[in-house]
């Protein structure tokens, strides 16, 4: 075939492709950001930082995540609870807790690593960034408040849906028993963000019936 047939055939495949765009037999354009896809459940957007349904963080501070991460871009801090008041379940909690997100490589291997479910990720995946400095999460940016939503570096964007905070990964959403007796029959969350959607704990003799 010379240069005129392949420049046909070139034509052609081009052609095909404008006909089934214009016909919408295969819309590949979302219109984005009026349309957002719906994302696969196990998608790795943001990550946050979850507590216990009695407001313990579940974070202990034991640094695996960090030492899990391909790209190094977790820095942890771990520092003792204080006994009369803790923030932990475990000897220690997540002092300090920072993710730059410019190294992230959104492996997951963080949330596999954790012994507590602390680190999870969610649906949330508008988190550009106009200088490096916000591009640092913070402790303060992942952790989720007590009555289970997640803070948004940039609330007032309106690119931000605030609503994908709470769609997280299917795989991380164990229950774990906070171990008070004060929260049996009490409606536990999930293991990630927004409040679970089952029914209460029953208590322990009940549990062993
Ligand atoms: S998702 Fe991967 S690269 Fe990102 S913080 Fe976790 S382990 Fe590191
Ligand atoms: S997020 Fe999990 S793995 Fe990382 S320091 Fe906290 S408890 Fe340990």
């Amino acid at each position: 075939m010379g240069v005129v047939g392949e420049l046909l055939k070139g034509l052609k495949v081009t052609g095909m492709e404008l006909v089934r765009t214009v016909t919408g037999r295969r819309m590949l354009t979302t219109q984005y950001p009026k349309e957002k896809r719906v994302k696969p459940q196990r998608f790795h957007g943001r990550h946050v930082l979850n507590r216990y349904p009695d407001g313990m963080e579940k974070c202990i501070g034991c640094e695996l995540c960090a030492g899990a991460c391909p790209a190094r871009c977790i820095y942890v801090r771990g520092e003792d609870n204080d006994p009369e008041n803790p923030t932990s379940p475990g000897e220690r909690f997540g002092f300090v807790y920072e993710i730059n997100m410019l190294r992230c490589i959104f492996c997951g291997l963080c949330v596999e690593a954790c012994p507590t479910e602390a680190i999870t990720m969610t649906h949330l995946f508008e988190i550009s960034t106009t200088n490096r400095e916000d591009a640092m999460y913070t402790r303060d940016e992942l952790l989720m408040h007590p009555d289970g939503t997640v803070p948004h570096m940039f609330p007032d964007d309106p690119l931000a849906d605030l609503g994908e905070l709470d769609s997280a990964d299917g795989w991380v959403r164990a229950t774990a028993p906070s171990g008070y007796a004060a929260y049996e029959g009490v409606q536990m969350w999930q293991g990630t963000p927004g409040p679970a959607d089952w029914s209460p704990e029953p208590d322990q003799d009940e549990r062993d019936a």
